[in-house]
């Protein structure tokens, strides 16, 4: 190492730093491939000291900082700008579980462990870490907080916000704040732990998590309804909650372009229901006592929503390979839609109730204006959060024609999510890509 300010952040830290351009090249672009930056250097610590020592350094030297968890954002807050300048901070190492209370249903982890790791130490424990998204093999549980993710479960047991106790966090300064208390109350004064949560790495770095654990169900079932209309979808969901109250754990909504994108980019994917529908639902029901009373109840709600014409046909897991096969139709839709070349993202809320006019009026809009792309809207409406992509139309030469129409096309959709009193990001953070809107979402009125 010859740059002196570098041989002091080598002294500074006892983990591993990356100065080669090879070694540091998969830090330096995101998941979907949209930005790419470069660095000063990766520094990897292994302990939450090392972490505020970096820190330290970075403040002392003036060094921006980019905190990096499983790099699997869709908003880009990962990836360092062009500059050059800042120093990426990858929490991989930093991994560990420090305990699990199964009696006070709570986990300790370390900022870098995946959420699968938490998930299945929880469930070793004969606990449920309910946080579920597609991406958990890969993400973790520093960037699920720094985030506020949500997922397939917001619906029952909320989002990771809701499923943090405590924070270990390494300020800007240097400093260590433990504020990893297990309790349930606490209101002695301010709650820096919501601060941190969702602010994406800008307050300081979350380095560990005291984490909330669940009663793990004892079956789950899951349907998947071929529903005629997003407003049959909302009716559906009524009927649901009104039917099975906490024990419907999900309830995803899909378009039939959605479902065409998975069975023609992954190999094992099958249409679950033969006659094709606008539109499809993927409901779970998690029952605390067994599978035949899980399954009755879902075929009870099934047939009233068949007789209501909020359904047309559905399909029921029987088993855990068809649980896992249905599940997929929903999970593979990202990757399905990245595999279709590249996409325009938004990622967005709405009040429930107004989600199927927003859909009907944004789709007239987009089809007016953008002739031939293709809008892939699938998402969580449980909690009103859809993912509502534009994909180019078929056969369409390269990414540019697409990168064109990404300004009109964003500018159409937060108009009318902002018309709505919705919000421009529900769950995958600002990071850059939605930095200038939420200027104008956040403005005093
Ligand atoms: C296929 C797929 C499906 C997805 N589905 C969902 C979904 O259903 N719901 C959802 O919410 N998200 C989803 N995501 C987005 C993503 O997985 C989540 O945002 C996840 O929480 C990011 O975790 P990460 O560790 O990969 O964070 P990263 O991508 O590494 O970082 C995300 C942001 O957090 C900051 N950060 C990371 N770690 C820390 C830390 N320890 N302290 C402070 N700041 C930090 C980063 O600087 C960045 O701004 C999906 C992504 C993919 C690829």
């Amino acid at each position: 190492m010859t740059n002196p300010n570098l041989d002091s952040l080598r002294s500074a830290f006892d983990g591993r730093l990356l100065l080669d351009a090879q070694d540091m090249e998969p830090f330096l672009t995101d998941w979907r491939r949209k930005w790419t930056g470069r660095a000063l250097a990766v520094a990897q610590p292994s302990t939450a000291q090392d972490v505020a020592s970096v820190l330290g350094w970075c403040d002392a030297h003036d060094v921006p900082m980019v905190p990096q968890g499983g790099n699997t954002g869709l908003s880009g807050g990962a990836t360092p700008d062009g500059s050059g300048r800042a120093l990426v901070l990858s929490l991989s190492r930093l991994n560990r579980i420090r305990g699990v209370d199964p009696l006070g249903n709570t986990l300790l982890a370390e900022a870098g462990a995946t959420l699968q790791q938490v998930q299945d130490v929880a469930r070793q424990a004969g606990r449920l870490f309910p946080l579920s998204l597609a991406a958990q093999g890969t993400c973790t549980i520093g960037g699920n907080l720094a985030t506020n993710a949500g997922g397939v479960q917001v619906l029952r047991y909320g989002n990771a916000r809701e499923l943090c106790l405590g924070l270990e966090v390494a300020t800007p300064q240097g400093e260590l704040w433990n504020g990893l208390r297990s309790l349930r109350k606490d209101n002695t004064g301010y709650d820096l732990r919501d601060l941190y949560i969702g602010s994406e790495g800008t307050l300081g770095v979350i380095t560990a998590a005291t984490l909330k654990l669940f009663p793990l169900p004892a079956a789950q079932v899951v349907a998947f309804v071929a529903v005629p209309t997003p407003g049959a979808a909302i009716g559906l969901l009524e009927l649901a909650q009104s039917r099975l109250g906490a024990s419907l754990t999900a309830f995803e909504l899909m378009s039939d372009l959605c479902i065409t994108l998975v069975e023609k980019h992954v190999a094992a994917a099958r249409r679950p229901l033969e006659t094709p529908s606008a539109w499809y639902v993927l409901l779970e029901l998690s029952d605390s006592h067994d599978e035949a009373r899980a399954v009755s109840a879902l075929e009870a709600l099934l047939e009233s929503a068949l007789e209501r014409e909020l359904a047309t046909d559905a399909a029921l897991s029987a088993s855990v390979a068809q649980f896992k096969a249905l599940w997929a139709m929903r999970e593979d839709v990202s990757e399905s839609q990245g595999a279709e070349g590249k996409t325009i993202k938004h990622d967005i809320s709405l009040p429930i109730s107004r989600v199927p006019e927003f859909i009907e009026r944004s789709g007239h809009a987009i089809e007016r204006n953008f002739p031939g792309v293709r809008l892939v809207a699938f998402g969580h409406l449980g909690d009103g959060n859809l993912h509502y992509n534009v994909s180019p139309p078929p056969g369409s030469p390269g990414d540019d024609a697409l990168a064109a129409l990404e300004s009109p096309i964003n500018r159409l959709v937060n108009d009318l999510v902002d018309e709505f009193e919705g919000s421009i990001s529900a769950e995958t953070g600002l990071g850059v890509l939605s930095w200038d809107g939420a200027a104008r979402s956040k403005r005093a009125v």
